[in-house]
């Protein structure tokens, strides 16, 4: 359940996204429905040297990136906050796995 909503939780460390992670402020509706279920959200900061991988077979490497144009959020505690607290309100009948 989640949908392209993935949020690897692994004991002892941040969570890391696989799926879905940023918000932008066009995404409103998002951030009110995160408002709405109490889910916090903080700034994104990207940095000036993130660590870019781009094939699972080629080795990562640091790119340089320009000043942060516009901040992004993300959810506190991972995206996947988002569904487990949407599934905590709704009926289990109600919900349909494919
Ligand atoms: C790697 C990755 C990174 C991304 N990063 C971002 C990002 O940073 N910011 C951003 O805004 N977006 C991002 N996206 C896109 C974002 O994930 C999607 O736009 C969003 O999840 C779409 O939500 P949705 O509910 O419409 O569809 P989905 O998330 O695809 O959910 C649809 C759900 O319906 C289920 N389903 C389908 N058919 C049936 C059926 N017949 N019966 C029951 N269930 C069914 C599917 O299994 C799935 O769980 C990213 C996507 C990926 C893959």
């Amino acid at each position: 359940m989640g949908g392209r909503i993935l949020t690897e939780q692994s004991k002892g460390t941040s969570p890391i996204e696989l799926g879905a992670t940023c918000l932008s402020k066009e995404h409103f509706n998002s951030l009110d429905l995160l408002r709405e279920l109490g889910l916090e959200v903080f700034d994104q900061v990207l940095g000036q040297n993130p660590i870019y991988e781009a094939f699972s077979t080629a080795p990562f490497h640091t790119i340089e990136l320009p000043d942060q144009q516009a901040t992004t959020k993300r959810v506190l505690g991972g995206t996947q906050k988002l569904i487990t607290t949407l599934a905590s309100k709704i009926d289990f009948l109600n919900i349909y796995l494919d």
